[in-house]
């Protein structure tokens, strides 16, 4: 039985992690501050023996001395604010979660020689030039912007990994996640599908984001962990960095059209100022991925978002 440590546990993607970890008799000890995750998201698994619970910022030095993180075998630092309306609340927990949190992760994974996988993003690549993004590509980000804590914020964080893997030679591995979605996402959660989604539920009007021709490429949430767990386990993985995404890309226009069609939605579609630095174009190369992991996404767009449409349904009390 493995001694997992997961930050974030509360978030959208770190409750999924831990219910597949737990459902592989794994003992998981799961850390948030609920600055954005939600007590709700621990219910299902919370009375499993195998669980604890901890309620705590892992930017905080004294998260390394923690009884319960003695003699850990692998960690997943996912703490960090994703969603762009929530990170730009927060700008300074959002770059201390991912530079200081990040080195108090990487000290105990030190201290046991536990493995770790970081949860970077596809926002190290900026605004990018190049199509479809590969690791290799240094980026195109602007340091003097609303988006810079989160993108800057990670970019030291892999910093930081790079550094521990070099120095110390820990079997440190980042994953660079696009964007990823289902029904775990919080209503309010700002981001694009959980917009659409809700808004056409709701009947409200779905909101297009300048002209909608950007464009995004979405991963279902099952393929997305399942990526991360192969990471951890794969020692060929140590030391690198990994794209993890689905490189279905859609314009956010065709999203909003889509999930209009999918949800038989009367909702119109409305237009509003374009974000400050909203990236243009983004889409994995994930060649990398499929070499290393053997790992491909399994779930189309269509197919998750009808997973993801049905649930929400439910969560809005629109079906029981
Ligand atoms: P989320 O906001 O749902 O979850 C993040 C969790 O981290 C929340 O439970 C929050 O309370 C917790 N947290 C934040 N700061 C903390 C701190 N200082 N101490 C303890 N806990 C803290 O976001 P998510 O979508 O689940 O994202 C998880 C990770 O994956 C993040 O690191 C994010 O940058 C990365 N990521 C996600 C996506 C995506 O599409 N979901 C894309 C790229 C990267
Ligand atoms: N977006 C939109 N309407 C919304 C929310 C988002 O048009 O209600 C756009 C946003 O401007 C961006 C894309 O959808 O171009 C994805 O936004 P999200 O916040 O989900 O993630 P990002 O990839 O920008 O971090």
């Amino acid at each position: 039985m493995k001694k997992i440590v997961i930050t974030g546990v509360a978030g959208f993607l770190g409750s999924h992690l831990a219910k597949e970890l737990l459902a592989k008799k794994n003992k998981v000890i799961g850390l948030d501050n609920f600055s954005t995750g939600k007590k709700h998201n621990l219910i299902s698994f919370l009375s499993n023996p195998d669980f604890t619970f901890i309620e705590i910022d892992v930017s905080m030095e004294k998260v390394i001395g923690l009884e319960d993180l003695k003699d850990i075998d692998e960690i997943y630092h996912l703490a960090s604010p994703a969603s762009p309306t929530f990170y730009q609340k927060s700008p300074f927990d959002t770059i201390a979660v991912n530079t200081i949190g990040t080195k108090n992760m990487l000290d105990i994974a030190k201290r046991d020689n536990a493995k770790l996988v970081y949860l970077s993003t596809s926002e190290v690549y900026g605004d990018p030039e190049i199509h479809p993004q590969h690791e290799d590509y240094k980026g195109c980000v602007n340091t003097w912007g609303p988006r810079a804590c989160y993108d800057e914020g990670k970019r030291l964080g892999e910093v930081f990994c790079y550094l521990y893997y070099h120095l110390f030679n820990l079997k440190i591995k980042v994953a660079r996640i696009f964007n990823t979605y289902s029904a775990g996402l919080r209503n309010d959660d700002g981001r694009v599908i959980s917009n659409f989604v809700t808004q056409a539920l709701k009947g409200e009007n779905i909101t297009v984001y300048g002209d909608g021709t950007q464009t995004r490429s979405f991963c279902y949430v099952d393929d997305t962990i399942e990526a991360l767990m192969l990471m951890m386990e794969n020692d060929n993985a140590n030391g690198e960095i990994i794209n993890i995404g689905n490189s279905e890309e859609i314009s956010v226009l065709n999203l909003a059209n889509l999930i209009q069609k999918l949800t038989n939605s009367s909702s119109l579609i409305t237009f509003h100022p374009l974000p400050k630095d909203d990236p243009k174009q983004r889409c994995p190369n994930t060649n990398k991925a499929k070499q290393i992991l053997g790992w491909e996404p399994k779930i189309n767009l269509k197919e998750g978002l009808l997973k993801t449409i049905k649930a929400y349904r439910i969560k809005l009390g629109f079906e029981c």
